[in-house]
Protein backbone atom coordinates (compact mmCIF):
# COMPACT_ATOMS: atom_id res chain seq x y z
CA UNK A 1 0.00 0.00 0.00
CA UNK A 2 1.56 3.21 -1.02
CA UNK A 3 0.84 5.92 1.65
CA UNK A 4 -0.77 9.56 1.54
CA UNK A 5 -2.23 9.39 4.90
CA UNK A 6 -2.17 12.20 7.80
CA UNK A 7 0.32 10.44 10.08
CA UNK A 8 0.96 7.60 10.29
CA UNK A 9 2.53 8.28 7.22
CA UNK A 10 5.05 6.01 5.24
CA UNK A 11 8.45 6.26 7.17
CA UNK A 12 12.21 6.29 5.15
CA UNK A 13 13.88 2.77 5.20
CA UNK A 14 16.74 4.04 7.09
CA UNK A 15 14.47 5.39 9.69
CA UNK A 16 12.97 2.32 10.14
CA UNK A 17 16.74 0.13 9.90
CA UNK A 18 17.59 2.65 12.94
CA UNK A 19 14.10 1.68 15.07
CA UNK A 20 15.50 -1.98 14.69
CA UNK A 21 18.78 -1.52 16.47
CA UNK A 22 19.11 -2.92 20.06
CA UNK A 23 18.54 -1.23 23.09
CA UNK A 24 20.32 0.59 25.47
CA UNK A 25 19.69 2.15 28.57
CA UNK A 26 18.00 5.67 29.44
CA UNK A 27 20.47 6.10 31.55
CA UNK A 28 23.17 5.17 29.55
CA UNK A 29 25.56 7.62 28.04
CA UNK A 30 24.61 6.24 24.32
CA UNK A 31 21.15 7.74 25.34
CA UNK A 32 22.31 10.94 26.79
CA UNK A 33 23.85 11.61 23.31
CA UNK A 34 21.37 10.46 21.40
CA UNK A 35 18.93 12.96 23.46
CA UNK A 36 21.58 15.62 23.19
CA UNK A 37 21.50 15.24 19.43
CA UNK A 38 18.26 14.96 18.88
CA UNK A 39 16.99 18.12 20.89
CA UNK A 40 19.91 20.18 19.68
CA UNK A 41 19.09 19.43 16.07
CA UNK A 42 15.14 20.36 16.75
CA UNK A 43 16.47 23.93 18.78
CA UNK A 44 18.09 24.41 14.91
CA UNK A 45 15.32 23.70 12.71
CA UNK A 46 13.07 25.52 15.10
CA UNK A 47 15.22 28.76 15.10
CA UNK A 48 15.07 28.40 18.87
CA UNK A 49 17.19 28.95 22.02
CA UNK A 50 14.05 27.81 24.12
CA UNK A 51 14.43 24.00 25.49
CA UNK A 52 12.50 21.65 23.13
CA UNK A 53 11.24 18.85 25.16
CA UNK A 54 10.74 15.13 24.34
CA UNK A 55 7.86 14.09 25.20
CA UNK A 56 6.75 10.02 25.57
CA UNK A 57 3.53 10.19 23.92
CA UNK A 58 1.53 11.61 20.69
CA UNK A 59 0.91 15.44 20.18
CA UNK A 60 -2.17 15.22 21.98
CA UNK A 61 -0.33 14.62 25.70
CA UNK A 62 1.61 17.95 24.69
CA UNK A 63 -1.85 19.71 24.35
CA UNK A 64 -2.79 18.46 27.70
CA UNK A 65 0.41 19.56 29.11
CA UNK A 66 -0.10 23.37 28.26
CA UNK A 67 -3.21 23.31 29.82
CA UNK A 68 -2.11 21.81 33.38
CA UNK A 69 1.03 23.67 33.16
CA UNK A 70 0.48 27.06 32.24
CA UNK A 71 -3.58 27.61 32.67
CA UNK A 72 -4.77 28.40 35.79
CA UNK A 73 -8.16 29.34 34.56
CA UNK A 74 -9.14 30.37 31.40
CA UNK A 75 -7.57 29.93 27.78
CA UNK A 76 -8.92 31.35 23.95
CA UNK A 77 -8.61 28.56 21.17
CA UNK A 78 -9.33 29.36 17.97
CA UNK A 79 -11.34 26.81 15.90
CA UNK A 80 -11.46 26.14 12.40
CA UNK A 81 -11.33 22.07 12.43
CA UNK A 82 -11.73 19.46 14.37
CA UNK A 83 -8.02 20.09 16.03
CA UNK A 84 -8.99 23.32 17.01
CA UNK A 85 -12.00 21.69 18.70
CA UNK A 86 -9.82 19.22 20.31
CA UNK A 87 -7.62 21.24 22.03
CA UNK A 88 -10.96 23.74 23.33
CA UNK A 89 -12.04 19.72 24.60
CA UNK A 90 -8.66 19.13 26.08
CA UNK A 91 -9.03 22.62 28.12
CA UNK A 92 -12.60 21.56 29.55
CA UNK A 93 -12.00 18.69 30.63
CA UNK A 94 -8.97 19.55 33.11
CA UNK A 95 -11.49 22.27 34.30
CA UNK A 96 -10.08 25.01 32.47
CA UNK A 97 -13.19 27.44 31.49
CA UNK A 98 -12.56 27.83 27.52
CA UNK A 99 -13.21 30.74 24.94
CA UNK A 100 -13.78 29.68 21.28
CA UNK A 101 -13.15 32.04 18.14
CA UNK A 102 -14.99 29.63 15.65
CA UNK A 103 -14.27 30.79 11.88
CA UNK A 104 -15.94 29.41 8.83
CA UNK A 105 -14.40 25.67 7.70
CA UNK A 106 -12.37 25.77 4.96
CA UNK A 107 -11.09 29.83 5.75
CA UNK A 108 -7.88 30.32 8.35
CA UNK A 109 -8.87 32.57 11.38
CA UNK A 110 -7.21 36.35 10.74
CA UNK A 111 -5.50 38.62 13.05
CA UNK A 112 -8.55 40.62 12.50
CA UNK A 113 -10.44 37.98 13.60
CA UNK A 114 -8.32 37.55 16.84
CA UNK A 115 -7.90 41.18 17.75
CA UNK A 116 -11.44 41.25 17.81
CA UNK A 117 -11.71 38.13 20.32
CA UNK A 118 -8.64 39.29 22.36
CA UNK A 119 -10.43 42.64 23.02
CA UNK A 120 -13.82 40.74 24.21
CA UNK A 121 -12.15 38.12 26.63
CA UNK A 122 -8.88 40.33 27.68
CA UNK A 123 -8.84 37.84 31.02
CA UNK A 124 -6.94 34.76 28.79
CA UNK A 125 -4.12 33.64 29.81
CA UNK A 126 -3.07 32.00 27.11
CA UNK A 127 -4.42 31.29 23.17
CA UNK A 128 -4.29 28.45 21.42
CA UNK A 129 -4.04 28.24 17.32
CA UNK A 130 -3.99 25.02 15.18
CA UNK A 131 -1.06 26.03 12.85
CA UNK A 132 -2.12 23.44 10.08
CA UNK A 133 -5.70 22.32 10.43
CA UNK A 134 -5.20 18.68 9.32
CA UNK A 135 -9.21 18.04 8.97
CA UNK A 136 -10.01 20.90 6.54
CA UNK A 137 -6.49 21.41 5.01
CA UNK A 138 -6.29 24.91 5.66
CA UNK A 139 -2.87 26.44 7.26
CA UNK A 140 -3.41 29.51 9.52
CA UNK A 141 -1.35 32.74 9.11
CA UNK A 142 0.79 31.71 12.14
CA UNK A 143 2.89 34.78 12.08
CA UNK A 144 0.59 37.33 12.19
CA UNK A 145 -1.34 35.76 14.44
CA UNK A 146 1.88 35.23 17.32
CA UNK A 147 1.75 38.94 16.52
CA UNK A 148 -1.71 39.85 17.78
CA UNK A 149 -1.47 37.31 21.09
CA UNK A 150 2.16 38.55 21.81
CA UNK A 151 1.10 42.19 21.77
CA UNK A 152 -1.83 41.28 23.98
CA UNK A 153 0.75 39.31 26.54
CA UNK A 154 -0.77 36.38 26.20
CA UNK A 155 0.91 32.62 26.29
CA UNK A 156 0.76 31.40 22.85
CA UNK A 157 0.47 27.86 22.40
CA UNK A 158 0.82 26.37 18.50
CA UNK A 159 -0.57 22.96 18.09
CA UNK A 160 2.10 22.11 15.13
CA UNK A 161 1.63 18.30 14.60
CA UNK A 162 0.87 18.16 10.91
CA UNK A 163 3.26 21.34 10.09
CA UNK A 164 6.26 20.85 11.87
CA UNK A 165 8.98 19.68 9.71
CA UNK A 166 7.33 20.33 6.54
CA UNK A 167 6.24 24.23 7.18
CA UNK A 168 8.09 27.08 8.18
CA UNK A 169 8.75 27.60 11.95
CA UNK A 170 10.44 30.38 13.65
CA UNK A 171 9.67 29.83 17.48
CA UNK A 172 11.85 32.70 18.91
CA UNK A 173 11.50 35.16 16.09
CA UNK A 174 7.29 34.70 15.76
CA UNK A 175 7.38 34.25 19.88
CA UNK A 176 5.77 30.82 20.37
CA UNK A 177 5.67 29.86 23.91
CA UNK A 178 4.66 26.21 23.32
CA UNK A 179 5.07 24.51 19.84
CA UNK A 180 4.43 21.11 19.48
CA UNK A 181 4.43 18.59 17.13
CA UNK A 182 3.78 14.41 16.70
CA UNK A 183 6.20 12.09 15.68
CA UNK A 184 4.28 10.61 12.71
CA UNK A 185 3.11 13.75 10.51
CA UNK A 186 5.57 15.70 8.52
CA UNK A 187 8.71 13.80 10.10
CA UNK A 188 8.38 10.57 8.65
CA UNK A 189 8.72 8.76 12.21
CA UNK A 190 6.25 6.02 13.63
CA UNK A 191 3.73 7.12 16.29
CA UNK A 192 4.73 7.67 20.10
CA UNK A 193 6.75 10.39 20.58
CA UNK A 194 6.12 14.31 20.54
CA UNK A 195 8.48 17.40 20.29
CA UNK A 196 7.61 20.57 21.77
CA UNK A 197 9.60 23.69 22.24
CA UNK A 198 8.84 25.35 25.72
CA UNK A 199 9.65 29.18 26.89
CA UNK A 200 10.85 30.73 29.99
CA UNK A 201 7.63 32.50 30.66
CA UNK A 202 5.79 28.78 30.26
CA UNK A 203 8.42 27.30 32.31
CA UNK A 204 7.65 29.94 35.24
CA UNK A 205 4.00 29.84 34.93
CA UNK A 206 4.93 25.66 35.30
CA UNK A 207 6.30 26.66 38.55
CA UNK A 208 4.00 28.01 39.95
CA UNK A 209 1.05 26.10 38.91
CA UNK A 210 -1.40 23.39 41.27
CA UNK A 211 -2.29 20.42 40.42
CA UNK A 212 -0.15 19.73 36.90
CA UNK A 213 0.12 16.55 37.30
CA UNK A 214 3.58 14.39 37.70
CA UNK A 215 3.69 12.53 33.85
CA UNK A 216 3.75 16.02 31.61
CA UNK A 217 5.03 18.54 34.47
CA UNK A 218 7.03 20.78 32.20
CA UNK A 219 9.47 21.79 35.63
CA UNK A 220 10.76 17.86 35.38
CA UNK A 221 11.07 17.58 32.15
CA UNK A 222 13.80 20.58 32.45
CA UNK A 223 15.41 19.17 35.48
CA UNK A 224 16.41 16.23 34.07
CA UNK A 225 17.29 17.79 30.37
CA UNK A 226 20.16 19.36 32.15
CA UNK A 227 21.67 15.84 32.12
CA UNK A 228 20.31 15.26 28.35
CA UNK A 229 17.67 12.54 30.16
CA UNK A 230 13.94 12.28 31.06
CA UNK A 231 12.05 11.33 34.49
CA UNK A 232 10.86 8.37 33.04
CA UNK A 233 11.76 5.93 30.36
CA UNK A 234 11.21 7.77 26.40
CA UNK A 235 10.35 5.63 23.27
CA UNK A 236 14.02 5.38 22.95
CA UNK A 237 13.69 3.94 18.90
CA UNK A 238 11.35 6.71 17.96
CA UNK A 239 14.04 9.20 19.19
CA UNK A 240 16.39 7.22 17.38
CA UNK A 241 14.52 7.45 14.38
CA UNK A 242 13.65 11.05 14.74
CA UNK A 243 17.46 11.88 15.21
CA UNK A 244 17.94 10.05 11.80
CA UNK A 245 15.71 12.18 9.97
CA UNK A 246 16.72 15.20 11.49
CA UNK A 247 20.55 14.27 10.52
CA UNK A 248 19.31 13.14 6.93
CA UNK A 249 17.10 16.15 6.34
CA UNK A 250 20.89 18.54 7.31
CA UNK A 251 22.42 16.14 4.67
CA UNK A 252 20.15 16.84 2.16
CA UNK A 253 20.36 20.46 2.21
CA UNK A 254 19.01 21.79 5.64
CA UNK A 255 15.46 23.07 6.39
CA UNK A 256 14.72 25.28 2.74
CA UNK A 257 14.99 22.29 0.84
CA UNK A 258 12.88 20.46 2.88
CA UNK A 259 10.53 22.55 3.10
CA UNK A 260 10.30 23.46 -0.94
CA UNK A 261 10.08 19.37 -1.22
CA UNK A 262 6.59 19.86 0.76
CA UNK A 263 5.90 22.74 -1.37
CA UNK A 264 6.41 20.70 -4.93
CA UNK A 265 4.90 17.58 -3.79
CA UNK A 266 1.50 19.63 -2.86
CA UNK A 267 1.68 21.90 -5.77
CA UNK A 268 1.78 18.32 -8.29
CA UNK A 269 -1.16 17.21 -5.91
CA UNK A 270 -3.18 20.08 -5.84
CA UNK A 271 -2.46 20.37 -9.96
CA UNK A 272 -2.99 17.02 -10.48
CA UNK A 273 -6.75 17.31 -8.88
CA UNK A 274 -7.80 20.04 -10.38
CA UNK A 275 -6.63 18.67 -13.67
CA UNK A 276 -8.99 16.43 -12.83
CA UNK A 277 -12.05 18.58 -12.76
CA UNK A 278 -12.06 18.13 -9.26
CA UNK A 279 -11.33 21.26 -6.55
CA UNK A 280 -10.20 21.56 -3.13
CA UNK A 281 -11.89 22.28 0.19
CA UNK A 282 -9.72 25.35 1.14
CA UNK A 283 -10.09 28.97 -0.35
CA UNK A 284 -6.93 29.57 -3.03
CA UNK A 285 -5.22 32.16 -0.23
CA UNK A 286 -4.93 28.94 2.88
CA UNK A 287 -4.26 25.69 1.61
CA UNK A 288 -2.11 23.49 3.35
CA UNK A 289 1.57 22.39 2.06
CA UNK A 290 1.54 19.38 3.68
CA UNK A 291 -2.19 17.89 3.16
CA UNK A 292 -5.28 18.46 0.44
CA UNK A 293 -8.63 18.30 1.03
CA UNK A 294 -10.61 17.16 -2.00
CA UNK A 295 -14.23 17.93 -2.64
CA UNK A 296 -15.51 14.47 -3.27
CA UNK A 297 -16.88 14.38 -7.29
CA UNK A 298 -21.05 15.06 -7.53
CA UNK A 299 -21.62 11.26 -8.29
CA UNK A 300 -19.43 9.71 -5.12
CA UNK A 301 -18.77 10.14 -1.12
CA UNK A 302 -15.31 10.58 -0.52
CA UNK A 303 -15.47 7.76 1.64
CA UNK A 304 -16.24 5.25 -1.63
CA UNK A 305 -12.88 7.44 -3.17
CA UNK A 306 -11.06 6.40 -0.44
CA UNK A 307 -12.04 2.81 -0.65
CA UNK A 308 -11.70 2.35 -4.57
CA UNK A 309 -7.89 4.28 -4.01
CA UNK A 310 -7.57 1.12 -1.32
CA UNK A 311 -8.31 -0.93 -4.02
CA UNK A 312 -5.77 0.52 -6.10
CA UNK A 313 -2.85 0.27 -4.14
CA UNK A 314 -3.28 3.63 -2.36
CA UNK A 315 -4.61 4.52 1.07
CA UNK A 316 -5.39 8.34 1.22
CA UNK A 317 -6.79 9.82 4.67
CA UNK A 318 -10.82 10.19 4.85
CA UNK A 319 -12.61 13.33 5.03
CA UNK A 320 -12.47 14.21 8.84
CA UNK A 321 -16.05 14.75 10.99
CA UNK A 322 -18.73 16.97 9.65
CA UNK A 323 -16.22 16.69 6.08
CA UNK A 324 -16.50 13.16 5.95
CA UNK A 325 -18.63 12.18 2.89
CA UNK A 326 -18.22 15.35 1.11
CA UNK A 327 -14.24 15.63 0.89
CA UNK A 328 -11.31 13.37 1.01
CA UNK A 329 -7.79 13.97 2.02
CA UNK A 330 -4.58 13.24 0.29
CA UNK A 331 -1.34 14.04 2.42
CA UNK A 332 2.09 14.84 1.46
CA UNK A 333 3.92 13.45 4.82
CA UNK A 334 6.42 11.18 5.35
CA UNK A 335 8.45 9.39 2.76
CA UNK A 336 7.05 9.62 -0.63
CA UNK A 337 8.70 9.21 -4.13
CA UNK A 338 7.69 12.27 -6.87
CA UNK A 339 6.67 9.00 -8.84
CA UNK A 340 4.29 7.87 -6.81
CA UNK A 341 2.42 11.04 -6.80
CA UNK A 342 2.13 11.03 -10.20
CA UNK A 343 1.02 7.27 -10.11
CA UNK A 344 -1.47 7.78 -6.89
CA UNK A 345 -3.09 10.57 -9.38
CA UNK A 346 -3.10 8.32 -12.75
CA UNK A 347 -5.65 5.85 -10.13
CA UNK A 348 -7.59 8.92 -8.91
CA UNK A 349 -8.36 9.48 -12.44
CA UNK A 350 -9.70 6.14 -13.14
CA UNK A 351 -11.40 6.18 -9.60
CA UNK A 352 -13.44 9.50 -10.49
CA UNK A 353 -14.09 8.23 -14.63
CA UNK A 354 -15.62 4.90 -13.34
CA UNK A 355 -18.68 7.15 -11.88
CA UNK A 356 -19.22 9.28 -15.48
C1 LIG B 1 -2.84 14.45 14.14
C2 LIG B 1 -3.10 15.76 14.75
C3 LIG B 1 -3.28 15.89 16.14
C4 LIG B 1 -3.30 14.71 17.05
O1 LIG B 1 -2.02 14.25 17.24
P1 LIG B 1 -1.75 12.85 17.94
O2 LIG B 1 -0.29 12.68 17.70
O3 LIG B 1 -2.62 11.85 17.25
O4 LIG B 1 -2.11 13.01 19.37
C5 LIG B 1 -3.44 17.15 16.66
N1 LIG B 1 -3.45 18.23 15.87
C6 LIG B 1 -3.28 18.15 14.55
C7 LIG B 1 -3.29 19.40 13.74
C8 LIG B 1 -3.11 16.91 13.95
O5 LIG B 1 -2.94 16.82 12.62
Amino acid sequence: MKLFTVGPVACRPEVLAEMGRQMFSHRSEEYRELHRQTVERLQKFLETKNQVFLFPSSGSGVMEGTVRNCVDKKMLCCINGEFGKRYAEVGVSNGREVERLETELGSATTPEQLEEKLSQCPDVEAVTITYNETSTGVINPLPELAKVVKEQGKLLFVDAVSAMGGVEIKVDEWGIDVCFASSQKCFGVPPGLAVGSVSEEALEKSEKAKNKGWYFDFKLYEEYQEDWGTHMTPPVPQIAALNKELEIIEKEGGKAKRLELYQRRSRMIKEGVEALGLSLFPKTDCQSPTVSCVRAPKSMSGLEVYKRMRQKGFELAKGYGSLKDSTFRIGNMGYIPMEDIEEMLQALSEVIKQQF
